[in-house]
């Protein structure tokens, strides 16, 4: 069971056919599987019950959806902000999608608050920072997507589901899941994949889209990456990469390049807190991963301005890039008795 309350679907639902027409769906910038997932997947089954639904992706995105070209009705705000904010202006009713603050949302976000439309958030990160009545938030689920196919099922479209919404949805959850081996144990997730699949998603067609379409740049990238700027700290049960904007360019990096860098030191054994530093023009991006008890969203909001889940997070700095590393260094000392405490729960 996820937190989806029936009885604000009902009243959502009755809202919708009596006043809406035309939909907008919001997710967060720089989009990630589970991002592109819920939401083509929740725009295809809008569209099928005969709503005029588009989705605006803040910034671009890699092609990690199989067939993304059956998709219709998206548009990337930083390449056609007029269309996008037509389309927002518009709406009688917005989705955000896998976010909790409006901040993730970064440009799309600036003239909302003066739109003042209604919102109806989906979501699994923590603590929800998005005033409506119509809010979805579940930190049990594996992903948006996984909320996002309950959702649909109790708002009654299950019909409107159909093969490509399908594909959407698993997408997502074998994406936040990385093909189910964090965050799915549930029973009632394998059920939501058990349907999509029946509704025509093929898992090995979306496990190749995801994880096996790199391009020689970019295994080149990751092979340097861990083998010249890994460094580990077994002592803190730790380990650090860090790629400069020069070494991007060396490897002709293009936007989704970096996706999941951040997951490989946990594979060493007793590694349980990986960070991954990437410099672009104006900020420094940081990843951070962990296993077990560590609260990385915590530690990310205490020291670098950022958030997301217990055991996958993110943040920035602003600072030059060698004083970010010498933080983060500096940090681990601090952090000692917890990481330790934490890889022997892993042992
Ligand atoms: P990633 O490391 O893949 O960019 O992000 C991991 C998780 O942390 C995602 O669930 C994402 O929503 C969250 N996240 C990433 N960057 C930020 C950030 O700057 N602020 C907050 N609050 N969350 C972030
Ligand atoms: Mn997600």
């Amino acid at each position: 069971m996820t937190n989806i309350d029936i009885s604000t679907c009902h009243s959502l639902l009755t809202w919708m056919k009596e006043q809406v027409k035309k939909i907008v769906i919001i997710t967060h910038s720089n989009p990630d599987g589970d991002a592109l997932g819920s939401s083509l997947g929740l725009n295809s089954v809008l569209l099928n019950a005969g709503y005029s639904s588009a989705v605006v992706f803040p910034t671009d995105f890699p092609p990690l959806v199989p067939d993304l070209n059956k998709y219709s009705n998206w548009v990337i705000y930083e390449r056609h902000e007029k269309a996008a904010n037509q389309l927002i202006r518009e709406a009688d009713l917005l989705f955000f999608l896998d976010f909790n603050d409006l901040k993730r949302m970064g440009k799309p976000a600036k003239n909302l608050e003066k739109l003042s439309k209604k919102v109806v958030l989906i979501d699994h990160h923590p603590q929800p920072a998005i005033d409506t009545p119509f809010l979805f938030s579940d930190t049990k689920v594996s992903s948006t997507a996984e909320l996002t196919y309950d959702f649909v099922i109790k708002m009654g479209w299950e019909e409107q589901l159909d093969a490509t919404g399908a594909i959407a949805l698993l997408t997502g959850i074998i994406a936040d899941t990385a093909s189910f081996s964090h965050n799915a144990r549930r029973p009632e997730l394998y059920s939501a994949v058990a349907a999509l699949i029946s509704k025509g998603a093929d898992q090995h067609k979306i496990q190749e889209a995801l994880f096996n379409t790199n391009s020689e740049d970019r295994l080149r990238l990751l092979g340097y990456a861990l083998s010249e700027k890994m460094e580990v700290f077994p002592e803190y049960h730790a380990a650090i990469i860090v790629l400069t904007k020069e070494e991007l360019k060396k490897y002709n990096f293009k936007t989704g390049d970096t996706e999941g860098f951040v997951n490989y030191p946990l594979s060493i054994k007793g590694i349980i807190f990986s960070s991954f530093f990437l410099e672009n023009e104006e900020k420094i991006k940081i990843s951070f991963r962990s296993k077990g008890g560590f609260a990385v969203n915590e530690f990310s909001a205490k020291h670098f301005s950022g958030g997301g889940h217990l055991n996958a997070a993110g943040g920035e700095s602003r600072q030059p890039l060698g004083e970010a590393i010498l933080k983060l260094k500096a940090l681990l000392p601090e952090y000692a008795e917890i990481l330790k405490k934490e890889s022997l729960q892993e042992e």
